[in-house]
């Protein structure tokens, strides 16, 4: 029988914990962390990602803003916002949310981002420091699925790792952090990608399979071994006429083949997703604290 990787409940509980901190902070007189968004154009699960972190910030007692930007916003002009919200002395974190209009450069966006205030972990300099094992912000999801990990007391040391996926915000971080001589760490990694020839043979001796590959149901039974560890990160729409909005959220997993065979699984929706944001507020409040970068 598996056991469910409850990325809600988990949130909730450091939720709590966040939110215990925030009013020992203002109870003694500091401010309370303040996070920021930057939010180009008006794409709908932008907004939903959006308007949930703002909502999240608002329940542990942080204060946040949110900057909205047209979707034909020039670069130039989205740069200088960045650059105000660098110089901004009470702000101690901002994002912009991703994906950006197409005649953006992310990569410009990402580097733009003061290193000191680049919460969501994609800067150059904290992906470096993350993989020398220095403090650094982590990103978000990865971040999120760690502690997801190890909250639930799985095992990592020396297992055998497969991550499908290899994006700057998901895989490869993740292949980076399972690798480190750390607490959750120390697993033999190996990441797969749309080149990699037979994922069927890698994914079948996985002890430990992460999926962040944005194909729904993509991993069935026969792909997986028995009493294997799995975090699945999709989220993808499936139109539904049966459900009032229209569709439902399919995960990258196959979960009614693939939960049988393991030991523990994220079900989705309410897996990596509350994680995600909630680590998004965990990086801001080691930034009001200090812990990162003094
Ligand atoms: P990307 O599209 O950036 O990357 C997908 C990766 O999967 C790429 O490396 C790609 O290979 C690989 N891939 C795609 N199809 C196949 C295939 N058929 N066989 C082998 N490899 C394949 O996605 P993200 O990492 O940004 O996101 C992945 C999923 O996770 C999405 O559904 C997204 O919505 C979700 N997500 C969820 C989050 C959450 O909080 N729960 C947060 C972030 C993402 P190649 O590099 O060769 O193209």
């Amino acid at each position: 029988m598996y056991q469910l990787l409850n990325g809600k409940e988990l949130s909730n509980i450091i939720k709590e914990e966040i939110k215990q901190e925030v009013s020992e902070m203002v109870s003694i007189g500091k401010r309370a962390p303040h996070l920021a968004a930057i939010l180009v154009g008006s794409d709908g699960a932008s907004e939903t990602y959006v308007g949930h972190k703002v909502k999240m910030c608002d329940a542990v007692g942080f204060k946040s803003t949110l900057v909205r930007m047209d979707s034909d916003v020039s670069e130039e002009e989205l740069l200088n916002k960045i650059a105000e919200l660098n110089q901004q002395e009470d702000l101690d974190g901002f994002i912009v949310q991703l994906p950006l209009p197409k005649h953006i450069n992310v990569q410009k966006v990402t580097q733009a981002i003061d290193h000191r205030k680049d919460v969501d972990g994609f800067h150059p300099v904290n992906v470096g420091r993350m993989a020398q094992n220095l403090p650094a912000y982590l990103p978000a999801t990865p971040f999120g699925i760690i502690q997801l990990l190890e909250r639930n007391g799985v095992e990592t040391s020396g297992k055998e790792c497969v991550i499908l996926g290899r994006s700057n915000i998901v895989g490869s971080p993740m292949s980076i952090l399972l690798t480190r001589n750390a607490k959750v760490g120390n697993c033999t990694v190996t990441v797969c990608h749309s080149r990699t020839k037979d994922l069927k043979f890698h994914t079948q001796r996985a002890d430990i399979l992460i999926v962040a590959l944005g194909q729904a149901e993509f991993v069935k039974g026969d792909m997986v071994k028995e009493g294997v560890v799995v975090v699945d990160v999709g989220i993808t729409r499936l139109e539904d006429s049966t459900k009032k909005r229209g569709y439902r959220l399919a995960g990258d997993v196959l979960f009614s083949e693939v939960a049988p065979k393991s030991s523990f699984i994220t079900p989705v929706p309410g897996g990596v997703g509350p994680m995600t944001v909630i680590s998004l507020l965990k990086n801001t409040l080691a930034s009001a604290k200090g812990e990162i970068y003094a």
